[in-house]
């Protein structure tokens, strides 16, 4: 009977499956799945590696988490979210530095919000002195946020001009065509880009035209749609600005204007105009305090000596069950309630807390104490901030260790279900979450009879063996 009650409590405790994207790694025939935050500081290491201003790369956090939360399930039909190449974010993870995740921890969760909407959101890598709007490259995305504005800053840097010639006769075999009997420019858009070139006395588009020329000839020569012509004899000279498609934050500038600075929510409204930076779409003047230990942001209407006092016991049970010190600050993120906990953490309803790192987000406080497991939810999700680390591991595995750690035995030990991973990474429903909880502490159980308790703890920091890998 005690088990049972054990069990049932166990059960109960509030989820804590971080939002995760699976991205599909070059060399590995199943996706990964990566914490939100260990996602954003790669693409930052990927697509932002060079840049000297640390506000600038915070923008370029903020813009790549708001393009991961918009765009998710992107490859939903290839079995994953987002691919790791240029056609969704470009991820490296071997090269993150301890720069790159600064910039996604200090502006963790944060994401660009219009009309009560993740914005969707691009960048180009230098717009040549002006962004180009999202409606001239992709018809279908007129978005108020996303027409061009004049950028004084890239031009600073420098770099911005580029040149380069081909024959006729090349053109005319990239563009399928018999020959180039005559070239020059038809159209440009207020932003200073052309929009169709004309050749032979025929219209053709110029994204189209600087498409093929990109994977013909490779990106480093001709650059952007924002240049000038000459036809000399049997040559075409090309010069022009920037790189890239130009729509969105160009990166050059935002580099430049973190340099003269601007702070990162000045850099974003430059590049995003009307767009709103926040972890909801709802304004809220969050309340912030610290204790000796904890760092908390809470909405106004949150019960905060509770909260407080819960949250140091939680920490100190944490630590004394595991044996281990906080290396971290963690810190409490206190939602008004479920709307705008969905917001900031893209969890479902009935997950009622979130741990990514050391920030834990609560759905509603009030509502822990009313059902008197404040204490208990806090102490779970501490635990998580403690063993938080490698973010290799399966998710089952931390579930079901920081289960076991907290109520040993309270289920016997199982074998791992092949559905369990997903279904906590993904929760379908409550039945099911509650159902993938447990099986992760029944299969962390067995680990623990087999290996003993010290050794699948020391996993945490070398990694799953090979054979439990797979
Ligand atoms: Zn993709
Ligand atoms: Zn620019």
């Amino acid at each position: 009977m005690a088990r049972r009650i054990a069990l049932i409590l166990a059960l109960l405790l509030a989820p804590a499956s971080a939002q995760t994207v699976r991205v599909k790694l070059h060399g590995q025939a199943r996706p990964a799945a990566l914490e939100l935050e260990d996602y954003v500081a790669a693409v930052i290491a990927g697509e932002a590696g060079g840049f000297k201003s640390m506000e600038a790369l915070m923008a370029m956090a903020v813009t790549a988490r708001t393009f991961a939360r918009a765009n998710l399930g992107r490859h939903r039909a290839q079995g994953y979210d987002l691919c790791e190449t240029t056609h969704c974010q470009d991820l490296r993870l071997s090269a993150v530095n301890a720069r790159h995740r600064a910039a996604a921890e200090a502006t963790s969760g944060i994401i660009l919000w219009y009309a009560g909407r993740p914005a969707r959101v691009f960048y180009t890598e230098h717009c040549g002195g002006h962004t180009e709007n999202a409606a001239h490259v992709w018809t279908t995305r007129s978005l108020p946020y996303l027409r061009g504005v004049k950028d004084d800053f890239c031009l600073s840097a420098g770099r911005h001009n580029w040149k380069t010639s081909y024959s006729l006769a090349q053109l005319a075999e990239v563009l399928s065509l018999p020959s180039v009997d005559s070239i020059g420019i038809a159209r440009r858009g207020d932003t200073g880009r052309v929009r169709s070139l004309l050749i032979n006395g025929r219209p053709v588009n110029a994204e189209n035209f600087y498409l093929r020329l990109g994977r013909a000839f490779g990106w480093d020569r001709f650059r952007s749609t924002f240049f000038s012509l000459e036809l000399r004899g049997q040559q075409v000279h090309f010069s022009g600005w920037g790189r890239g498609h130009g729509v969105g934050l160009c990166q050059t500038g935002a580099d430049q204007r973190g340099l003269a600075g601007h702070d990162s929510t000045q850099i974003l409204a430059a590049y995003f105009p009307g767009t709103k930076p926040g972890i909801s779409a709802q304004d809220i003047h969050w309340l912030s305090s610290k204790t000796a230990r904890i760092d908390i942001l809470a909405a106004p209407s949150t019960p905060a000596a509770p909260l407080t006092a819960a949250a140091e016991r939680a920490l100190a049970r944490a630590e004394q069950i595991t044996g281990l010190k906080s290396q971290t600050r963690p810190e409490i993120r206190a939602y008004p309630g479920l709307d705008v906990f969905r917001d900031a953490t893209g969890e479902p309803g009935f997950v009622a807390a979130a741990t990514r790192g050391r920030v834990i987000h609560l759905q509603s406080v009030a509502r822990l104490i009313s059902e008197n497991r404040l204490e208990a939810v806090l102490t779970h999700e501490m635990l998580h901030v403690l063993i938080a680390g490698r973010a290799t591991l399966p998710r089952w595995f931390h579930e079901g260790l920081v289960l076991e750690l907290e109520r040993p035995n309270a289920v016997p030990p199982a074998p791992l279900a092949p559905t369990t991973e997903m279904d906590l990474l993904r929760p379908r429903s409550e039945p099911r979450l509650r159902a993938a909880y447990s099986n992760a502490q029944a299969a962390v159980a067995a680990l623990f009879k087999k290996h003993g308790r010290a050794a699948v703890i020391g996993w945490l920091s070398t990694g799953l063996p090979a054979s439990l890998s797979r």
